[in-house]
């Protein structure tokens, strides 16, 4: 993908009305410091347009990036921060929830899973709560470069058995370092897109 036009077009709060894009949509999900904002400012080709972690889990909202007026990136808040209170994680939930439910032009959920360990309890809650929403999530496990090349095969086996991945489900590592992983992620995206 060329990038040729990017904006951040709408950043939907709590209370926000979510908008009634025409154009399709893709988005992303994962805890917090998982690299989400790493990996779409890759995907984008910026260093810092998405927001980054200085106060992880801080920033509830979905912000949606349009790309080349063909697309939105669809940046969903990150999940997992001990210090949020239950209140704030119950709205979070009910934020995100109307978002799966209401889009009319979502076309795929990718769920970042840090490659390094195996998910925990929350990506796989998020993982079979994407599912119940009747999407099938695309796994991204990110920090690809952290790992030593002879681990790679073997921790993509830990996030697929820890996941329950079927043997169709897409994973596709990723680092925000390297950009290994970002056409994949962009052909991917494309093809879903019909572009
Ligand atoms: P977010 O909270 O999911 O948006 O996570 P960030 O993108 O802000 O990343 C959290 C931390 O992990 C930051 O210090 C990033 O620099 C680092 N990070 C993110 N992706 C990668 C990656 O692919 N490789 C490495 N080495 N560090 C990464």
């Amino acid at each position: 993908m060329i990038i040729r036009s990017l904006e951040l077009e709408t950043v939907c709060g709590i209370t926000s009305t979510l908008p009634e894009n025409t154009l399709p949509e893709i988005a992303f999900a994962g805890k917090s410091n998982v690299g989400k904002s790493s990996l779409i400012n890759g995907l984008m080709n910026r260093k810092s347009f998405a927001r980054t972690s200085a106060t992880p889990g801080k920033t509830q909202t979905i912000n949606f990036y349009n790309i080349n007026q063909e697309l939105y990136l669809v940046d969903l808040p990150g999940y997992g921060y001990a210090k949020v209170s239950e209140q704030e994680k119950k709205k979070w939930g009910q934020m995100i929830e109307r978002y799966l439910h209401q889009s009319k032009q979502l076309r795929a959920v990718f769920l970042l899973i840090d490659i390094r360990h195996a998910p925990s309890a929350n990506d796989k809650m998020m993982y079979d709560w994407i599912l119940s929403q009747g999407y099938h999530p695309i796994i991204i496990a990110t920090k690809l470069d952290k790992l030593k090349r002879s681990q790679v095969q073997k921790q993509i086996k830990v996030v697929r058995q820890g996941l329950g991945l079927s043997k169709d489900s897409i994973l596709i590592p990723f680092s925000a370092v390297t950009k290994q992983g970002r056409d994949e992620i962009w052909d991917l995206a494309e093809e879903i897109c019909g572009l």
